[in-house]
C-alpha cells in the first residue's frame, strides 16, 4: 500500500508533544510491513536540520491556489531518520512557517489550512495517487474536505482519508475567509451543521468537524478514549457528530519506541537488564538514589513523570508524594509545566522537603533523569483527571515499573488490576482506581506497597507480568493496516 501522511509534526524534525511521535513511530512501523509511506509537512525554520539527511529541492514551482491568487512554494525533500518526507516551503508575505516557533500565532488556522491545501495540491501536480491519505489533529483537517469536495474532481478520485484526533481540545474554529482562501468557498453550504458547521458557534466553521464528516474513518489514540470522547464531555462538544458518524469511527492504542524504550539497550541508565535477569533494575535503583540522594533502605521507590499539569492530577500527585512518605516508602517527582503558578507551587514543595531522605523533586525536563526513573522505581503513579493514550504506563511496564492508574483513556486500556481484573492472572500489571479523590488513590497505593513488603515474589510476578506485554507499533500498525484495508476499496 502506498500511504501518504500530512501532518503538522514528526518526530525528531518537528516536534512539540505526542503527535510527532505517532507520525513517526507508526509510518516507521507499516514501512517495516513492506509498504510505501511518505510525510508532507511544513518547512519550518525553527525544525532540528541535523535531522535530516539528503535534504534537496524535490518540486520546485509549486503554485498554490489561495484566495484570488496562489502563493508560489517550493517543496524539499529529506529522510527523518530513514522516513521520507517532504517539507513545503511558501513563499509569500505571510511567512507561514518561518516564525521561530511552531504554533502560537493569531492566524493559526489560515496558515494550517495553507499547508493542508498545499500539501493536496503538490499531491495533484507531483502525481501522487496513494490508497491512503492519513491526517492528524485540526492542523489537516481539512484535507478529506479538499479532497473529496475539489481534488477528487482533479484526477484524484481513488484515495481515501483515516483522520487521527490526538487532542480533542483543538478543533481548528475558523470564519468563512478560510472557505474563500482554500478554494471551498458556498459558505452557505459548509455552514450547514452536517458539514463543516460549528455546533456552539453559528458563524464558525469546525476542521475536525469537517475531518469527522468527511473522512472514510476516524480514529482516536484509545478505545477507551473513543468511548468518552463520544459520551462524556471529553469530546469538547464533538460527541454528537461522532455519534452520527460512529460507524466509521475507533479507538487505536499508540505504541512507543521499542528500541528507544528498551532496558536491555538504553544508553542512559546504568545497569542494562531484561524479564529474564531483574538484578539490573535493583541495581539502577540504587543508581538512582546515589543521583538523588536518597536514604539506602528496604523501602519502594515510588515516582512521577510527566508534565504539571491539570490534565494528570496535580492534588493527587501531590497527595501521592506524601501518602508515599507516611506509609515508609520513598517519592520521586520529575515534573516540568509551562505555568508559572504550579511551577511555584511544586518549587516551594520542593523547599520544603528538601531535608527529606525519602523524596527528590526534580522540576524540569531532564531525559535522561527519566529513563533512570523508570529503570529504578518500583511503582510509578498515573492519577490523571483525563488521559487519551498515555505513554509513561507502558514505558512504566517495558521498563519493570508497576503502574497505578486512574481508569481512565488509555490507561483503561493498558493497566488491568492485581487483584481485581478480570483477565488471567498472568495479565494482571498494575493497581487502577476510579475516583479522582484521595480516598481512591490511597485504595490503590495501599494495595501496592502492601504487596511490596509483604509479598516480594507476588510483586515480582507482577513486574514480569507488565514485561511481557508488548506495547510497542506492532499492534497498533496492524490496527492500522486493517482500517486502511476496510476503506480502501470503498
Ligand atoms: P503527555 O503527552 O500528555 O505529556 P504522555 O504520557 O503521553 O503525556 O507522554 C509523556 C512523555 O513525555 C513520556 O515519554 C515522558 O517520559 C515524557 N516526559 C514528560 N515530562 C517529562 C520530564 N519532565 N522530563 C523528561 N521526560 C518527560
Amino acid at each position: 500500500m502506498f500511504v501518504v501522511m500530512i501532518a503538522s509534526e514528526c518526530a525528531p524534525v518537528a516536534k512539540v508533544g505526542g503527535l510527532a511521535d505517532v507520525v513517526f513511530g507508526l509510518s516507521r512501523e507499516l514501512e517495516i510491513r513492506g509498504h510505501v509511506v511518505e510525510i508532507i509537512l511544513p518547512k519550518y525554520d525553527c525544525m532540528s536540520y541535523d535531522h535530516i539527511w539528503g535534504f534537496q529541492v524535490s518540486y520546485q514551482d509549486l503554485w498554490v491556489p489561495w484566495y484570488n491568487g496562489a502563493i508560489h512554494c517550493t517543496v524539499w525533500f529529506g529522510f527523518v531518520h530513514g522516513r521520507k518526507c517532504f517539507f513545503i516551503d511558501a513563499h509569500s508575505a505571510d511567512n507561514f512557517f518561518n516564525r521561530g516557533t511552531y504554533y502560537g500565532f493569531p492566524d493559526e488556522n489560515r496558515r494550517m489550512a495553507f499547508f493542508t491545501k498545499a500539501a493536496l495540491e503538490f499531491m495533484l501536480k507531483a502525481g501522487k495517487r496513494p490508497d491512503i491519505i492519513h491526517t492528524h489533529d485540526w492542523q489537516t483537517a481539512l484535507a478529506p474536505v479538499l479532497l473529496f469536495e475539489i481534488y477528487k474532481f482533479q484526477g484524484m478520485e481513488n484515495q481515501r482519508v483515516c483522520h487521527t484526533i490526538h487532542n480533542f481540545r483543538h478543533q481548528g474554529v475558523a470564519g468563512a475567509d478560510i472557505l474563500w482562501g482554500t478554494g471551498l468557498g458556498r459558505p452557505e453550504y459548509y455552514f450547514s451543521k452536517d458539514r463543516l458547521g460549528d455546533d456552539f458557534n453559528p458563524s464558525a466553521i469546525n476542521f475536525t468537524k469537517g475531518a469527522v464528516v468527511y473522512s472514510n474513518f476516524i480514529t482516536t489514540v484509545s478505545p477507551q478514549h473513543a468511548w468518552e470522547v463520544r459520551h462524556t464531555d471529553q469530546g469538547y462538544g464533538l460527541g454528537h457528530i461522532l455519534h452520527m458518524h460512529q460507524q466509521k469511527f475507533g479507538g487505536v492504542l499508540n505504541g512507543i519506541d521499542y528500541e528507544m524504550w528498551n532496558p536491555e539497550t538504553d544508553a542512559h541508565i546504568h545497569h542494562h537488564y531484561s524479564v529474564d535477569s531483574l538484578d539490573g533494575k535493583y541495581r539502577n535503583k540504587e543508581a538512582l538514589r546515589d543521583r538523588l540522594l536518597l536514604r539506602k533502605d528496604y523501602k519502594p521507590l515510588i515516582a512521577y513523570v510527566g508534565r504539571l499539569d491539570t490534565q494528570k492530577g496535580l492534588h493527587l500527585i501531590r497527595h501521592a508524594l506524601f501518602y508515599s512518605l507516611w506509609n515508609d516508602a520513598q517519592f520521586v517527582l520529575l515534573g516540568s509545566g509551562p505555568e508559572l503558578g504550579i511551577n511555584d507551587y511544586f518549587w516551594q514543595l520542593k523547599h520544603y522537603l528538601n531535608e527529606t531522605p525519602d523524596c527528590h523533586l526534580e522540576i524540569g525536563f531532564d531525559e535522561k533523569l527519566a529513563h533512570m526513573i523508570y529503570a529504578g522505581a518500583d511503582m510509578i503513579v498515573v492519577p490523571s483527571m483525563f488521559e487519551p493514550c498515555g505513554l509513561t504506563q507502558m514505558i512504566a511496564l517495558r521498563y519493570g515499573t508497576v503502574p497505578i492508574v486512574r481508569a481512565v483513556g488509555g490507561l483503561v486500556d493498558t493497566v488491568f488490576d492485581w487483584d481485581y481484573s478480570s483477565k488471567p492472572l498472568s495479565e494482571h500489571n498494575g493497581y487502577v482506581f476510579y475516583q479522582a479523590d484521595y480516598q481512591g488513590l490511597e485504595s490503590a497505593m495501599r494495595r501496592a506497597i502492601g504487596l511490596w513488603n509483604l509479598y516480594p515474589e507476588e510483586f515480582r510476578r507482577l513486574i514480569v507480568n507488565g514485561m511481557h506485554y508488548d506495547y510497542s507499533w506492532n499492534h497498533p500498525g496492524q490496527n492500522y493496516l486493517n482500517i486502511y484495508e476496510h476503506i480502501r476499496h470503498k
